[in-house]
């Protein structure tokens, strides 16, 4: 009997109007699974990546069982305002995350452990991401002046501003959902650090999400508002 493992990101009712297409999001399910089995294979095991239709919910799931991967896409979530494919693309390394991302691991569950939750953001950004995002065509602007001055010394400064860009509209939307108007930017950061020699695993403030994402993205070490063993 396996075990199971499922990691919610968030559970809110969505709005109308679309904002990733149900075809492009099928082309997405597609292009993120042949990323996987390219460069992110590990020994037998076997990723899908669903789509669940008429759900609602803003949300995205991630399943281990029996040595079998499973990422579930709820609908809700491509009809949010402002997210595209590259969000997309950011919420799904995420929750690969959980199963690739590699230590810091949290105990979950009394039945299975997974990658924590500021490690699965930074992993996204750091070795997902990167593959991902080059198949997917660019839509919209990828970049901010502050996102440019963070990425300079990245070795592909447009990817790692891109990177960045998915991140941040990521965070953005489920900030939007969760009714949260704490400000949420580039240009500061989340300066309250985890208490030294602690690892915080639950979701970090969505100003300290951005940070990881921005550190993954142009090779920084991860924040401490999260991470300071
Ligand atoms: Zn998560």
């Amino acid at each position: 009997m396996g075990k199971i493992l499922t990691i919610c990101l968030m559970l809110t009712p969505g709005l109308a109007h679309a904002q990733v297409s149900r075809a492009r999001a099928e082309v997405f399910e597609k292009t993120f699974e042949a990323v996987f089995e390219e460069n992110l294979k590990e020994g037998d095991k076997t990723l899908d990546v669903e789509l669940w239709w008429d759900r609602e919910e803003v949300n995205a799931t991630f399943e281990k069982w029996n040595g079998r991967f499973r990422v579930i896409l709820y609908e809700g979530l491509l009809k949010r305002p402002g997210f595209d494919e590259d969000a997309l693309a950011a919420v799904t390394c995420h929750e690969l995350g959980h199963m690739m991302g590699g230590p810091p691991i949290w105990d979950v569950s009394s039945v299975e452990t997974a990658t924590n939750e500021g490690q699965s953001d930074y992993w996204a950004a750091r070795e997902c991401l990167p593959s991902v995002l080059k198949r997917i065509a660019a839509s919209g602007a990828a970049s901010t002046k502050t996102t440019a001055k963070a990425c300079r010394s990245a070795k592909d400064a447009a990817l790692c501003e891109r990177i960045a860009m998915a991140g941040y509209k990521m965070v953005r939307t489920f900030k939007a959902v969760d009714n949260d108007d704490s400000p949420l930017s580039f240009e500061t950061r989340d300066k309250k650090d985890a208490r030294k020699g602690a690892i915080i695993n639950i979701h970090p403030s969505y100003q300290c999400r951005i940070d990881t994402f921005l550190a993954g993205a142009s090779g920084a070490s991860r924040p401490k508002c999260w991470y300071n063993p």
